[in-house]
């Protein structure tokens, strides 16, 4: 009935909102240490949306301790071999090998976002059952309770309001997150900073390695380029995730007026017309797509706590930031076992999310701040400053040993750092539930 407002008798312990890849991460993880919880899902049908993510090394060690395999993340995707930089000459800048060549325990995967949501959300329903996610209810805001519990506000399809009770309610939902606006009613808007990204898929052969992330370009025009399939054994092509990327501008703010709007390849083809090298032909590979979405790189300022009493914030919702450093899906899946692990240690209780905020707001937060001076990225800006990209030997421009001292501290501050992960003792340990 539109309009009416009842309260759920139903009292899940544990309230999730937003059913993206934080969200079902963080469902997994609750029913693996015996929370229950339930998913509050606002889209009616989940679809596998998107292009091109990475999992990096600390997210894929995450997930196989959730029982995921090799073989589950190879049919989404593949494993990344190589990261490189590449200047608008076409020589190489940086490039370093990585995941299980890099010598990290756990690989890095490079797959496709909405079949590696469908892999989650399978994951979700096989163990959690089909009650476990809730679609259509999106999540307005929250009440705490005098019990020290809280009450999520549900909005359903059809205009019925419904609170619904948890022991702890984790806002999952996303960089517009509504959990977020009321933890801080003052934040400022969404920041921008005046890059626009089109991103796209194009089948096509995979360059270098065969699995290689490749950065190409300066500053303030670059590609991004990925392999997100295995290749087809009879062509070679893969499907290529690409990202092409131009800063204008910000001073007017965001003209257009979606966030992830859908637009056609000559919208801005025009800005790679001759991006041809001998080893990629950029202009042909932006051509050979059907679609591609446009959205400006978007972040949030870092707030100082992801916690309001029973509520805690989690991926996007917490700490969107850049995709430069090619880990807000990641950082998402270690913040629920992160929160599993705190959860096991003080129990359901606000305490627990008090530990989490404490262990992951501040670190992440300048994850965000760099990822903002374009993570990893940065070394274009250097090489740029120092020689407006022109270069014969990128050694002459900036020495190897700084290339590299660079690239770790980004790693480090990211979490990803391989020999401190390789001996970091796990996240959760096998086989422990809350009691
Ligand atoms: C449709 C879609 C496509 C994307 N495509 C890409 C991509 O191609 N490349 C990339 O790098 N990143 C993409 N992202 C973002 C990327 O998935 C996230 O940055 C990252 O995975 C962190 O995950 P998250 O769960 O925090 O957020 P998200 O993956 O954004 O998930 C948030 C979830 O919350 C739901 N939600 C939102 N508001 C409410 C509410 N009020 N109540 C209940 N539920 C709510 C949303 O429907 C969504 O399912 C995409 C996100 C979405 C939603």
């Amino acid at each position: 009935m539109p309009g009416t407002e009842r309260t759920s008798q139903e009292t899940p312990r544990v309230l999730i909102a937003g059913g993206g890849i934080g969200g079902l991460a963080t469902a997994l993880t609750l029913h693996q240490i015996g929370v229950p919880c339930v998913v509050l899902e606002s889209v009616r049908e989940l679809r596998p949306l998107g292009v091109g993510i990475n999992l990096q090394p600390n997210a894929v060690r995450e997930l196989y301790d959730l029982g995921f395999t090799s073989a589950d993340l190879d049919g989404v995707g593949l494993s990344i071999k190589e990261w490189a930089l590449v200047g608008l000459n076409g020589k190489d800048i940086y490039s370093e090998p990585r995941g299980d060549v890099a010598g990290y325990n756990w690989p890095q995967y490079a797959v496709h976002r909405g079949q590696f949501h469908m892999l989650l959300y399978k994951a979700v329903l096989d163990r959690l059952g089909p009650d476990a996610v809730r679609l259509g209810a999106r999540v307005t805001g929250y009440e705490p309770l005098p019990d020290g519990s809280v009450a999520a506000i549900v909005a359903g399809p059809d205009g019925t309001v419904e609170r619904v009770r948890g022991a702890l309610l984790i806002g999952v939902d996303g960089i517009h997150s509504a959990i977020r606006a009321q933890v801080h009613p003052d934040q400022p808007p969404i920041h921008w900073g005046g890059a626009i990204m089109w991103r796209g898929t194009t089948w096509a052969q995979p360059v270098r390695t065969g699995a290689s992330f490749v950065g190409l370009g300066t500053d303030r025009q670059r590609m991004v380029i990925y392999p997100i399939s295995q290749a087809d054994p009879e062509s070679g092509k893969a499907m290529i995730n690409w990202i092409a990327e131009v800063t204008v501008d910000a001073s007017e703010g965001w003209q257009a007026s979606g966030w992830f709007e859908q637009v056609g390849i000559e919208t801005f083809a025009h800005h790679f017309d001759d991006w041809r090298f001998d080893w990629l032909d950029v202009s042909a590979l932006i051509g050979g797509a059907d679609i591609a979405y446009q959205n400006p790189m978007i972040d949030r300022d870092p707030i100082p706590t992801w916690r309001d009493g029973s509520v805690a914030l989690l991926g996007d919702a917490a700490h969107a930031m850049y995709p430069t450093g090619s880990n807000g899906a990641s950082q998402a899946i270690v913040d629920a076992r992160v929160l599993g692990a705190c959860l096991l240690e003080h129990g359901i209780t606000p305490v627990a999310l008090r530990a989490y905020d404490e262990r992951l707001c501040g670190p992440i937060s300048e994850v965000v701040l760099r990822n903002r001076g374009a993570g990893p990225f940065g070394l274009l800006s250097i090489v740029d400053e120092r020689c407006g990209g022109q270069f014969e030997d990128i050694d002459d421009v900036i020495p190897h040993a700084e290339r590299a001292a660079f690239m770790q501290r980004y790693q480090s501050a990211a979490g990803f750092a391989r020999d401190v992960l390789n001996a970091a003792p796990a996240t959760i340990a096998p086989g422990v539930r809350v009691p």
